[in-house]
């Protein structure tokens, strides 16, 4: 039998690096290598099962994630878009997985990501849930019966006050999704934000709208709009775990990959 996964978390002390602690503390197979923070934070030197809430694990939270990485098996990821850049090059040398769950990355952090994932296995999504991936594969189904003559799709979400990227992540996925189903480009066909005199809605758009305000983990809903029907796909997300669950989930599946870059829906057996 294979020794359990060393995992090290960056972002320990974040909202997603604690519920990740905890996660993989209940996870056979998977076990917390070293805990990671930006340096100059003042969770350095603290104990990380304690921040995570689990009790002391004698894992202190440092600030050098090359000599975090070295007697790795994987890296799991939920910071921002520059550090998630930085750690794939990193985990790209040290040769071992890298699970990102960072969103808002633009097109020359995603370009970097790509290229490290030559000599890495790198898994990165915007939405690690089970739900939400099922959910993409129903939105492309929907999104290519619908036509777009007679048929609207609009990506609603909401999330806690605190998330500093919109539209977030998993609307953006599901966005993918519904441009995947429509054959068309979504950067080229999507409406991000309205305000003012728009005029009328273009055929075959896809338009988002996001709202931010107290605690709410993740709601999203694609609403496929027709002549006097709507047909609306959501998902409502309970509780961070799901994400850090799917997360520890792809870092156990990627294990044994070739390096390249894979998304949720290769780690779910989703894609098509
Ligand atoms: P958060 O609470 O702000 O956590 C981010 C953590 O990363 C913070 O502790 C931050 O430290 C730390 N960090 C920043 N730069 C770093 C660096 N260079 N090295 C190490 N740590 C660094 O945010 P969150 O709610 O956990 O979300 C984090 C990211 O995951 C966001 O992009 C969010 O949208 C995304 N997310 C994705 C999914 C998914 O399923 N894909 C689900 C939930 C969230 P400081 O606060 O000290 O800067």
């Amino acid at each position: 039998m294979q020794d359990a996964m060393k995992l090290v978390v960056v972002g320990a002390g974040g909202r997603m690096g604690q519920t990740l602690i905890r996660i993989i503390d209940a996870t056979d197979g998977a076990t917390l290598h070293a805990a990671v923070e930006r340096p100059g934070s003042p969770l350095i030197g603290r104990d990380a099962g304690e921040v995570a809430g689990l009790g002391q694990n004698g894992i202190l939270i440092g600030d050098d994630p090359l000599s975090a990485f070295l007697h790795a098996d994987g890296v799991i990821d939920f910071t921002s878009p520059q550090a998630s850049t930085d750690y794939a090059g990193l985990a790209a040398q040290a040769r071992i997985v890298h699970v990102i769950g960072t969103t808002g990355c633009l097109p020359e952090h995603d370009a970097a990501i790509e290229a490290a994932a030559r000599h890495a296995r790198i898994v990165k999504s915007g939405n690690m849930s089970l739900g939400v991936n099922l959910l993409s594969v129903l939105v492309q189904q929907a999104a290519r019966a619908l036509d777009a003559a007679g048929w609207d799709i609009e990506v609603l979400e909401m999330h806690h006050k605190h998330k500093v990227d919109a539209p977030s992540g998993t609307a953006l996925l599901l966005g993918e999704a519904a441009a995947r189903g429509r054959g068309i480009d979504l950067a080229e066909n999507s409406v991000r934000v309205r305000d003012g005199h728009t005029g009328a809605r273009e055929a075959g758009s896809i338009g988002f709208a996001t709202l931010r305000g107290g605690s709410v983990i993740g709601e999203h809903s694609v609403i496929l709009a027709g002549e006097g029907e709507l047909v609306t796909l959501s998902h409502s997300a309970g509780d961070r775990s799901i994400f850090a669950r799917g997360a520890v989930k792809a870092a156990l599946w990627a294990r044994d990959k070739k390096p390249g870059f894979y998304s949720m829906l290769d780690v779910l057996g989703l894609s098509s």
